[in-house]
């Protein structure tokens, strides 16, 4: 029964729901009101060739629904959810596949990040498609190593989605206080501005968004800015009414526990689902 209520709870707000066409239903309630949606199939650490082709499935019926050139639709794949926990290699032929698809389509294709030790062959595997101006990859600012890795990344023409970092990581490989994330945050976004033409600014923290739109009034960078499904989605409405560039992040799929658990972990805990209950309005 409480699985039942917590269904209802999560799934609605967080979550589109378990298929493809709950996901575009769910994005085309947000471009309406001119906002784009990164779609993304929940799941990870997927090893049985089973889960692994039902990841792909989705993001390849996605691709085949979705409209050419609809620069409301962008999609996310996490690593491990197309093969990377089995092999490499396998997780770069499927990304292949799936950047081939999008290609076909014009349509954005971003790669999560996930725990720190699959971030070296994270950037190896983004990497495998550069040059590509239709990918992009997620950095985590809580990362001590983050910094080097955006260089790296920057240089070689990627694009970067900045994200303060979701999983529990050691002291000696993450910063711990908001204070140390923030700090490292706003470095790494200062040197994007500097060096991309192009980059997304994913988080709710409106001091961050606002510093980087008050950056932005003289810089004029192609700057995103994206937040989770259900946690600011008014937020969201304001920014695009001022007429910035903004996309709600919207996972999908029947693997929603272990993403709800994710979100009420983080800062806040309790009290982000609180203020995600009160200010998220669902759209
Ligand atoms: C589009 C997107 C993609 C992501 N992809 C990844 C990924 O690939 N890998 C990964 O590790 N993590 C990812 N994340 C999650 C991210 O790492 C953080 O865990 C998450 O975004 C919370 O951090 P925050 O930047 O919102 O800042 P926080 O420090 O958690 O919150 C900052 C501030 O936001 C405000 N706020 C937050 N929620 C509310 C609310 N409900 N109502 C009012 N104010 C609120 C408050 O002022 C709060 O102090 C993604 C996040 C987004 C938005």
């Amino acid at each position: 029964m409480l699985n039942g209520f917590m269904e209802k709870l999560v799934a609605g707000r967080w979550i589109a729901g378990p298929t493809v066409s709950d996901v575009m239903e769910r994005g085309r309630r947000f471009n309406r009101l001119g906002i784009g949606a990164i779609m993304n199939y929940l799941g990870e650490a997927l090893t049985s060739q089973e889960d692994i082709k039902d990841a792909m499935d989705s993001y390849r019926e996605i691709l085949k629904r979705v409209e050419k050139g609809d620069r409301l639709t962008q999609i996310s794949v996490k690593p491990t959810q197309i093969g990377l926990s089995v092999s490499p290699d396998m997780a770069k032929k499927n990304y292949a596949e799936i950047v081939r698809l999008a290609g076909e389509k014009d349509i954005f294709v971003w790669v999560d990040m996930e725990e720190s030790e699959l971030v070296d062959s994270t950037i190896e595997l983004y990497m495998s498609q550069l040059p590509n101006k239709n990918t992009g990859l997620c950095m985590q600012a809580y990362l001590r190593r983050t910094m080097d890795d955006v260089k790296k990344v920057t240089e070689k023409d990627g694009t970067i989605r900045l994200v303060k970092g979701a999983y529990t990581e050691p002291d000696n490989v993450a910063y711990k206080t908001k204070a140390e994330i923030d700090k490292n945050y706003i470095e790494i976004m200062q040197y994007l501005f500097d060096n991309s033409p192009r980059f997304m600014i994913a988080s709710h923290d409106d001091k961050i968004i606002e510093r980087a739109r008050e950056i932005n009034r003289e810089r004029k960078k192609d700057v995103w800015y994206a937040m989770l499904n259900g946690i600011r989605n008014q937020y969201l409405v304001d920014l695009q009414k001022k007429g910035e560039t903004v996309f709600a992040y919207i996972p999908f799929g029947k693997k929603w526990v272990q993403y709800s658990f994710r979100r009420m972990q983080e800062a806040g805990h309790i009290s982000l689902l609180m203020r995600s209950m009160l200010h998220g309005q669902k759209i």
